[in-house]
């Protein structure tokens, strides 16, 4: 196999997978999909708070990616440059430095977490992005409730007992309907531990719960969740977290040993080594999500029109929202839209793309 003609994919995420599951065994004679991604399972972020309640086991959030791809190559690896003027990129894996030449490059990686946002955040509160994540949740709020059996001290019983979550979007609400549920049930568990030590806020700087929803959905959700004993606060921001505390912008103090953070993705630090444009630490890309100003005969070859593409976060920002559905929608839409149709772009010319060379 010739190695200029690689397909790469970088991320191996909603994205990353999904265009790799459309290309795999798609391409002709010549040409090899790879997909490289930093673990060799992709995570079904949705579903994260269920395995942080308990509800599913975390091996039920993620999937095995070498058993979505037929004939395209899985390489579990982190890619840590890329050489758009040579068509390489470098990419650790357990087996050392690996270089790869490419012909058409996916970049597909996603974002991270961001702990900056409030002083203390960092340090202090536990992020929701991984399936490691949402196991190490788990197991802070089992440590908690056997903690708090055997304390003595009031206060410290009660702090032990207080969760907060940070955030009422999506992930928020979730977590703290899981969190709730989970507490109530394993209490049984722990007969030193009473209901009313066990709390669970939620914080949300918004005036309404689930900005992405309707007012109605939101408000649904307050309701839910406030049957349920949830304490949830809107129009309330932290300002700052300590290991024992969050303050809030009215100067209010809640004590809790266990801050759970929803808000908040930075991009990833790939996108700064990439000699790409960059604005506010993302790649500036064209509406077809085309990188700005890189070469490439864009009005000819369809092949070539596909030298670099960006996915699900680039597009994020353009449209302003994070969700999974947007990642897998792009190649769905190929398949939608008949080629040619420049304004479905990625997406269309996803399917271009592949037209082009099968
Ligand atoms: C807790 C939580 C709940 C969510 N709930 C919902 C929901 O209910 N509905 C919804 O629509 N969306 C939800 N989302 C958002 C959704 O998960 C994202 O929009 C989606 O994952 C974005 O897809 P992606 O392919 O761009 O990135 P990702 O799915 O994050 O995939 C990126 C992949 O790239 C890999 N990678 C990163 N850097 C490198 C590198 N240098 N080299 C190799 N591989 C790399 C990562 O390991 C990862 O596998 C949720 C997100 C979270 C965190």
């Amino acid at each position: 196999m010739d190695e200029t003609r690689n397909i790469i994919i970088v991320g191996g995420g909603f994205a990353g997978t999904t265009l790799a599951q459309k290309l795999d065994g798609a391409l002709a004679a010549g040409y090899e999909l790879v997909l490289i991604s930093e673990e060799s399972y992709a995570t079904f972020h949705p579903i994260l708070p269920e395995a942080v309640g308990a509800s599913i086991f975390p091996e039920q959030v993620v999937a095995p990616i070498h058993q979505m791809l037929s004939r395209g190559r899985f390489i579990m690896g982190r890619v840590s440059a890329i050489d758009p003027a040579a068509k390489t990129l470098t990419c650790s894996t357990l087996a050392g430095e690996l270089r790869l030449s490419y012909e058409h490059l996916v970049l597909a990686f996603g974002n991270r977490a961001r702990l900056d946002l409030i002083p203390g955040l960092a340090e202090h509160a536990l992020p929701l992005k991984t399936v490691g994540d949402a196991v190490h949740i788990r197991n802070v709020v089992l440590r908690r409730m056997a903690q708090i059996e055997l304390e003595s001290d009031r206060g410290l019983r009660r702090r032990l007992g207080h969760f907060v979550v940070i955030g009422g979007g999506f992930s928020g609400v979730e977590v703290a309907g899981e969190l709730v549920d989970c507490l109530k049930s394993i209490r049984r568990y722990y007969p030193r531990v009473t209901a009313n030590e066990i709390r669970v806020t939620v914080l949300q700087d918004q005036h309404r719960l689930l900005l992405e929803l309707t007012e109605r959905l939101g408000t649904a959700a307050k309701h839910s969740l406030a049957a349920r004993s949830v304490d949830v606060r809107v129009g309330t921001k932290a300002v700052s977290i300590s290991a024992e505390a969050v303050t809030l912008a009215d100067g209010a103090v809640l004590q809790s040993a266990t801050m759970i953070c929803t808000i908040g993705t930075r991009p990833n630090a790939l996108v700064e080594n990439l000699g790409l444009p960059i604005e506010h630490g993302r790649v500036v890309v064209n509406g077809d999500l085309s990188v700005k100003d890189m070469p490439g005969p864009w009005r000819s070859g369809i092949a070539r029109r596909c030298r670099m593409r960006m996915t699900a976060s680039s597009r994020h920002r353009l449209h302003n929202s994070p969700c999974a559905k947007r990642a897998v929608s792009q190649p769905t839409w190929s398949r939608r839209f008949p080629a040619g149709r420049r304004k479905h772009l990625i997406i269309a010319r996803a399917g271009q793309w592949r037209r082009s060379v099968t």
